[in-house]
Formats: C-alpha cells, sequence, structure tokens
C-alpha cells in the first residue's frame, strides 16, 4: 500500500494541487493528519478536494476552530480573526463534514495517524523528549503527525530517540527515508499550506509500506497567487507575507 500523507493543508488549494499534481499516480490511498482549513483563502475548495479524493482524515485544531466546536479562545489574535472568517466562508455541508471527523490517533491499514502528539492533538512534537511518550505509546511502527507544520520526525531504536531532518537532493523533488524492522518512527509530512521550516514549497509524503520506503516530497506552487487571494479575502497580513518565507 502506498498512501499520500497530507497535512496542515491551511484552506491553500494551490498547494493541495500542485502537491497531488506531482504525486499522481505513485500513491492509493489518502490521508489528512488534519488542519484542511484556517489560515488560507480556499476552505470550501480545499474540503471539497479532500473529499474527492476519499481521504481518511482526523480534525486539527483549525479544523475544530473552523467548525465551530471550539472557539479559538487560545489561538493568537491574527489566527482567531482568520478562523472566524472561516466559519463565515464554510458552506454547512463542509462544516457538518469537518464536524464529524475522528480525533487522532486513528490506525490505518498499518499506519498510525494523530494532529500533533499520540496522547493529546494539541500537543506540538518539536523536540526528541516530545516525541519519546508518542514512539513508545503508538500501536504501530510508524505514526505520522502534523501541527508543527515542521517535515521531519523522530525514530527510536533501542529505546534512543534520534531526530529526523529531510531536504530532497538537488534536481530531485524528495528525498528518501528507508524504514528500518526494529525501530520505531514518528515522522512528519510537512505542511501542505504554510511550511514553517524555512523553504515556503509544499510539503507532504508519500510512504510505500511494502517497500520500506517513505519519500518527504517538496513542491513549488504559485505562492503569489494565494496572497492575492488572501489580500481580496481581507485575511490579516502577516498570514500573507509568511507563505513567501515557509515561516
Ligand atoms: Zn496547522
Amino acid at each position: 500500500m502506498r498512501f499520500l500523507v497530507l497535512s496542515d493543508i491551511h484552506a491553500n488549494l494551490t498547494a493541495l494541487d500542485a502537491a497531488l499534481a506531482a504525486a499522481q499516480g505513485h500513491w492509493e490511498k489518502a490521508v489528512c493528519l488534519g488542519d484542511a482549513v484556517g489560515y488560507g483563502p480556499d476552505p470550501n475548495e480545499v474540503v471539497d478536494r479532500i473529499r474527492e479524493i476519499s481521504a481518511v482524515t482526523i480534525r486539527g485544531n483549525h479544523d475544530k476552530a473552523g467548525c465551530g466546536i471550539d472557539n479559538a479562545d487560545d489561538f493568537n489574535p491574527v489566527a482567531r480573526s482568520a478562523a472566524i472568517w472561516t466559519q463565515q466562508q464554510l458552506r454547512p455541508d463542509n462544516t457538518e463534514y469537518l464536524k464529524q471527523l475522528p480525533t487522532g490517533p486513528l490506525q490505518v491499514d498499518g499506519i498510525t495517524i494523530v494532529h500533533g502528539a499520540v496522547a493529546d492533538e494539541d500537543e506540538y512534537v518539536f523536540a526528541p523528549a516530545q516525541a519519546l511518550e508518542g514512539l513508545l505509546e503508538s500501536p504501530s511502527p510508524i505514526t505520522f503527525f502534523g501541527h508543527t507544520h515542521i517535515q521531519g520526525g523522530f525514530s527510536m531504536r533501542a529505546n534512543r530517540v534520534e531526530a529526523l531532518h529531510f531536504k530532497p537532493p538537488a534536481g530531485k523533488d524528495f528525498a528518501t527515508l528507508t524504514t528500518e524492522k526494529d525501530a520505531q518512527y514518528l515522522l512528519n509530512p510537512g505542511s501542505v499550506g504554510q511550511p514553517r521550516d524555512g523553504d515556503p514549497r509544499a510539503g507532504f509524503a508519500i510512504a510505500d509500506l511494502d517497500h520500506n520506503e517513505i519519500e518527504f516530497w517538496r513542491i513549488a506552487y504559485d505562492v503569489t497567487a494565494v496572497q492575492q487571494r488572501m489580500a481580496i479575502a481581507g485575511l490579516p497580513e502577516p498570514l500573507i507575507l509568511r507563505l513567501a518565507f515557509g515561516r
């Protein structure tokens, strides 16, 4: 089974469509680790697209805020204002779709997906110490997480946790991790719609479980077109600017 692993699309249809075009023909099942909406200008179009490709999807904190399950009180003012805008834009059927999304961890054909940490969907996993609990407790050897918008992750062998970083080599769109049988992995495919590791290109992963290979992709998309739609929608300036920097 080859999975397309998407996370943190954040209502950025241009980035999502660039990722889907690049990944076409390389996967059988799509999973989405949450935050389909929030920040970006295309909440309905992105939800429509993940429904179209039948992605197995769990909820993220911005999905909860966008559909009104959560009041976004703990969001910063910029994120809260985008969440309120998102609530106003979403069609009723897409609001309902977001409301019924399951909470991670969810097991899907041999992998586990979570939005934040394995034990808490809203918790950020940035460092090896934060990854340890999830690596020990996840029900499967390979777990995908999002929320941090940082492509990479962690491996554990004999209770030793190592941070993993991926950068496609020159002339290639992806870097490949070959997984080992005696190891556990907590892996972040990166953010499709709002990367925060200094590389503005859309991030996602393709996991080929039969061949023990996981590809970490980066694909350029038309950032300016998204920024223009955000300006027209009146979304906050800092959210518009950060897309160009991948921060
Ligand atoms: Zn996010």
